[in-house]
């Protein structure tokens, strides 16, 4: 049985973006448009996901998603949150309420079922394929295989590592520093500039002459898996 995902969101057109994204790659969707709503659908129809936005008619994201972790039926439900605001603070809000995860928007469509897959892996580790996905690059972790679109891809053990790290985590930024104590392990001493070495060849094994580039490289801050196209 494919996946429900429940999307909460009172304005059309992203309704509209995500469900067209959402079913392509395999989910059913139910929609609701107020937070009212939403927690009628969401006990009616028991999802397995909901993308919950968080400025919504009649009750915020905030106050659905706190009576829906109040209820039995929909305490466990995994909740991504949507949110247009960028603060720390409300990030932060948001996860207390009991969101398991946040996109900003504006987001690309690809970033967000990436997130939606990590966060149904998570919810359900033994019944989810061992499979990471990210736009065209599919990820086999029990075969150990990568492939971009239909072409295979090689990769040495640690560029291996890290495009895992990137998969699980689509869209983060991640700095030097923290790849080397997630990829390579808090005890090993290497030099920061080693993980640009090995970027740079994950990148020259991920992107073919015609593909876009999947690894941004972020001045300053480090680096993040992030598809250009942006949904403005
Ligand atoms: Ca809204």
């Amino acid at each position: 049985m494919k996946p429900l995902i429940l999307i909460v969101e009172d304005e059309a057109p992203i309704v509209t973006l995500l469900r067209y994204n959402l079913e392509r790659e395999g989910f059913r969707v139910a929609d609701a448009g107020d937070g009212e709503e939403a927690l009628l659908v969401a006990a009616e129809r028991k999802p397995d996901l909901i993308l919950l936005d968080w400025m919504l008619p009649l009750l915020s994201g905030i106050e659905v998603c706190r009576r829906l972790r109040r209820v039995p039926d929909t305490k466990n439900v995994p909740i991504i949150m949507l949110t247009a605001r960028g603060e720390e603070g409300d990030r932060i809000r948001g996860l207390n309420s009991g969101a398991d995860d946040y996109v900003t928007k504006p987001f690309s469509p690809s970033e967000l079922i990436a997130r939606v897959r990590a966060v149904l892996r998570r919810a359900r580790p033994s019944t989810e394929d061992e499979m990471l996905h990210y736009g065209d690059l599919h990820m086999d972790l029990a075969a150990h295989r990568v492939k971009r679109s239909e072409r295979d891809i090689h990769l040495g053990p640690t560029e291996f590592r890290l495009l895992r790290h990137f998969l699980e985590h689509p869209g983060r930024v991640f700095s030097r520093e923290q790849l080397l104590d997630t990829v390579w392990g808090p005890d090993v001493y290497v030099e920061p500039r080693t993980v640009d070495v090995h970027i740079r060849r994950l990148r020259k094994a991920l992107n073919a002459e015609q593909d876009d580039d999947v690894i941004r490289t972020v001045r300053s801050a480090g680096y993040a898996l992030d598809a250009a196209g942006a949904l403005a």
